[in-house]
């Protein structure tokens, strides 16, 4: 039964009579959003959620950890919202079972609910590397508020104590400046050659790396971890790598990356790979289980922005409300690094392969640089660094598959310089102040 149809008005024909999400991260929170504004929404809808306040922008962890943001900003909806809008709402309790025959859910609390449908927005966990020491007191993750707030407390008992972060992507960098903002000497190990080595090429990085650097954070990639080092208390003192350096640290974080929490699809029997496998429909093995967000694996993507989230959450809304939708299709995604005072943009591929033209401009005196990578005159990836004003247009080409190559000439300066001659392809006049610093090279 609906728990206030005054509120929440259903349809004629409404298919689903409880539908029960477990999860109260950043999709679970945006599917209801959707829901509740629909006709067909299902009759009742009960969210569970592990963290024991309402779900809250995940994103703005790190603005928080930097001391850029207030805890309340964070939160997306209060307990208020979500009784007002004939949500159930059920926290600080995590989703144990799934038991298919009977169609029900039993929590650590033990409390066991029926479902009609039933959405997995479990997210994931920090993934953790295989090394002693992990346990120790002082080692931290960066994925929730709990985390955040043990970090910032860190900062506060060592004053001006050292950190060791363990992961020069973007996670690991969003926490090293929250860090150093708060005071700490930080040392980033990053294993690969370059920092956010999924995203940048080696000068983008290397911008970044000294940019970074002449901030105060010690910037070592190549760097292996080999073991912690603790006191006699149980407390990190310091990270060892394979090289023999010690990094001393009063704490530590751990941001190599994400392991999807598919245990509750796998133990329930679903079909799981890296994380619940999912149809276009965001829907599972079994047809009254969807899954969405970190914890979904669709076509042999997995997820961790969320920006292809939202757009799985706009399918299943639409499928829960009897709508027809195209399903979710996959598309590439742009990422940002969200460290004040560095601005960068990239999406697609950075590797050039013999078919790909490669178009690059670097003005180091104002710390610009961009690089463009093209195949058949279509634009495939970009990475951005300084300004990055024409970032967002790039990626809409390059969503549109737009054939390019009448703007060719222009197409380092951005849509103001291109697409003139974009639509007005018989234009082949090239941009006059496309001369030094531009650099071109075939791939
Ligand atoms: C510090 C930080 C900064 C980020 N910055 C960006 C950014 O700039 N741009 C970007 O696109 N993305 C960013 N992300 C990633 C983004 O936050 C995630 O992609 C997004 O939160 C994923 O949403 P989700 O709902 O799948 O998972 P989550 O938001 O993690 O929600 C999952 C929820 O499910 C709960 N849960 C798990 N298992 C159970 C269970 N068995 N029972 C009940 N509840 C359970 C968890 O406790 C959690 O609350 C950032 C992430 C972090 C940690």
């Amino acid at each position: 039964m609906c728990p206030d149809d005054s509120i929440r008005p259903q349809a004629a024909a409404c298919p689903i009579d409880h539908l029960v999400i477990v999860g109260n991260g950043m999709a679970g929170q945006r599917l209801v959003e959707g829901l509740v504004r629909r006709d067909g929404a299902p009759r009742r809808i009960t969210l569970i959620g592990e963290e024991p306040c309402p779900a809250y922008n995940r994103i703005l962890l790190s603005p928080l950890l930097a001391g850029e943001m207030e805890r309340e900003a964070l939160t997306l909806r209060d307990a208020d919202w979500y009784a007002a809008h004939g949500v159930e709402l059920v926290l600080g309790e995590r989703v144990e079972v799934i038991d298919r025959q009977a169609r029900r859910v039993i929590t650590d609390a033990g409390r066991e609910l029926g479902y009609d449908r039933l959405v997995l927005a479990t997210g994931s966990r920090p993934a953790m590397p295989p090394i002693p020491g992990l346990e120790l007191d002082g080692v931290h993750a960066f994925r929730d508020l709990d985390d955040a707030a043990a970090l910032v407390d860190c900062s506060r008992a060592r004053g001006d104590g050292r950190a060791v972060v363990i992961g020069g992507g973007l996670l690991g960098l969003e926490a090293a400046e929250g860090l150093r903002k708060r005071g700490m000497r930080v040392s980033v190990v990053q294993r690969d050659a370059r920092l956010m080595n999924r995203q940048l090429d080696a000068t983008a990085a290397g911008l970044l790396e000294d940019e970074l650097a002449s901030r105060g954070l010690e910037i070592i990639t190549g760097g292996r971890l080999d073991r912690l080092e603790a006191d006699d208390d149980g407390h990190v003192t310091g990270a060892r790598l394979a090289d023999g350096r010690l990094l001393p640290a009063d704490c530590l974080v751990v941001a190599i990356g994400i392991a999807p929490n598919a245990e509750l699809g796998r133990t329930a029997g679903l079909e799981v790979d890296r994380a619940v496998v999912v149809d276009a429909h965001l829907t599972s093995s079994d047809p009254a289980i969807h899954a969405l967000g970190e914890c979904c694996q669709f076509e042999g993507s997995t997820y961790g922005l969320v920006e292809p989230i939202w757009r799985q959450v706009e399918v299943l809304t639409a499928h829960l409300a009897g709508e027809s939708s195209d399903g979710y299709v996959e598309a590439p995604t742009a990422t940002k690094l969200k460290v004040s005072g560095v601005s960068l943009y990239a999406f697609g591929s950075i590797e050039a392969d013999d078919d790909h033209e490669v178009l690059t401009y670097h003005d180091p005196d104002h710390g610009d640089y961009r690089r463009l990578l093209l195949r058949d005159g279509r634009l495939e990836g970009a990475v951005l660094y300084g300004d990055t004003a024409a970032g967002p247009w790039y990626f809409e080409q390059s969503l549109a598959g737009r054939d390019l190559s009448a703007c060719r000439q222009a197409l380092l300066f951005g849509a103001s310089d291109a697409t003139p001659l974009l639509d007005d392809p018989t234009s082949t006049t090239p941009n006059p102040t496309m001369k030094s610093p531009l650099q071109e090279e075939a791939a």
